[in-house]
């Protein structure tokens, strides 16, 4: 009698699990199609939900899009992020997505082209700024679209356009599903004062580009130490040059008169923002058309490096007026904002692009084209009416009006 119990209970249990299991399954399967197997999905009549549904808006899926993901096979966990995108297009029923690797040699124009030439509607860089750089220099002025997951130490670019970071399930709903946003970039040409310093040439800039100063803390800066601080290791650099010479320039912004000076470096920003919440150049905006040039200058050893860096922190946290004394005037940040800058130096002095080394240049020209490429960004957050009307609700004078927003 007894055990007749136990097997009824038994066999009730075993019935309530296997239709819990069921159910399980068939609810992971419509999420995710790609976590059950093929068998099962058939056995247990597993269909994703219809593609019409007017619950979730589909946005930018609906073009049936074909991507095309240009890596760069160094960086850790790339094959994940590969799987991730494939498993990504696949339960949005968009077509297999295409996937290069970036070479030594080829560090992604190439690769971009050949997408390109293949029917790609958006190109994504998977990688740091460099990656996005090669990529970029393809996408800009072509009708297609850039997205970007990033995957460096700085991805300045992508902080700069509130991609998320350290987060590929969402900069992938992002490549995919976000909006698409018309962007700046710089070109900058280069005029060697030396022929055994490399060829003239014509580079393109998303962040900034640096004369003097700027570059040769990218040189400098240790690999290592860079990947373990990131930015910071630019900081680190600087203090090997501060007893540097100061440089000889000629800078001249559109058309306004050439102002000759001394100074330590010079940087052309198609954006302001930096890891750490600094803003090397408060208010750049990367939809203005406009570069934002910043000449710094700073003597007297370590107390003018110490003011500069100050007044640099000061301007990240919105403090224009910097609060150290004043007495030893020692440093200075000259800003301007132009569309085309010349800067005709008075010896040789390194270049640095988005962070990587360039070479010494005799003369550079730095040039903003408006507009000339299209990222995929995630959805302006005034789609929620609530937290818009909230936000305007409150005092309107503490939103900033460009690129000032929190990190
Ligand atoms: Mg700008």
């Amino acid at each position: 009698m007894a055990a007749d119990v136990l097997g009824i209970i038994g066999f009730a249990v075993g019935v309530v699990a296997l239709l819990l299991a069921v159910t399980v399954t068939r609810r992971i399967g419509q999420r995710d199609p790609l976590n059950v197997p093929h068998f099962w999905r058939r056995a247990l009549v597993i269909r994703p939900p219809a593609m019409d549904s007017t619950d979730e808006p589909l946005g930018a899926l609906t073009r049936n899009q074909r991507l095309a993901f240009i890596a760069n096979p160094t960086k850790a966990g790339v094959s994940h992020v590969r799987e991730q995108a494939m498993r990504a297009c696949a339960i949005r029923y968009l077509p297999q997505p295409m996937w290069f690797y970036t070479t030594e040699d080829d560090p992604g124009t190439g690769q971009a082209r050949q997408a390109l030439e293949q029917g790609a509607d958006v190109v994504v860089a998977v990688g740091g700024d460099g990656t996005v750089r090669a990529v970029a220099e393809v996408m800009a002025n072509s009708d297609r679209i850039m997205g970007i997951l990033p995957m460096g130490t700085g991805n300045l670019f992508a902080r700069n356009l509130d991609v998320p970071l350290n987060d590929i399930p969402s900069a992938l709903r992002t490549v995919i599903e976000g909006e698409d946003r018309a962007v700046d970039v710089g070109w900058i040409d280069i005029e060697r004062a030396h022929p055994s310093h490399g060829e003239n040439g014509t580079h393109i800039f998303l962040v900034i580009a640096g004369v003097g100063l700027d570059a040769e803390m990218v040189a400098g800066a240790d690999d290592r130490l860079k990947r373990r601080l990131g930015w910071f290791a630019y900081f680190f650099a600087a203090a090997a040059h501060m007893r540097g010479k100061r440089m000889g320039a000629t800078v001249t912004v559109d058309d306004a008169k050439p102002v000759k000076s001394e100074m330590r470096t010079v940087l052309m920003a198609n954006v302001g923002r930096l890891p750490g919440g600094i803003q090397l150049i408060p208010d750049a905006s990367v939809s203005d058309g406009k570069l934002d040039v910043a000449t710094l200058d700073a003597r007297g050893g370590i107390v003018g490096w110490t003011e500069l860096f100050g007044t640099v922190i000061a301007q990240g946290a919105g403090i224009t007026e910097p609060w150290l004394p004043r007495l030893l005037r020692t440093s200075r940040i000259d800003h301007v904002r132009g569309k085309e800058i010349v800067v005709d130096l008075a010896s040789p002095q390194k270049i640095q692009i988005d962070g990587e080394s360039a070479g010494r240049a005799g003369k550079i020209r730095g040039r903003v084209d408006h507009g000339a490429l299209t990222v995929r960004v995630p959805p302006k957050p005034a789609e929620k009416p609530d937290k818009a009307s909230k936000a305007s609700a409150s005092d309107p004078a503490d939103v900033p009006e460009d690129g000032n927003h929190e990190i």
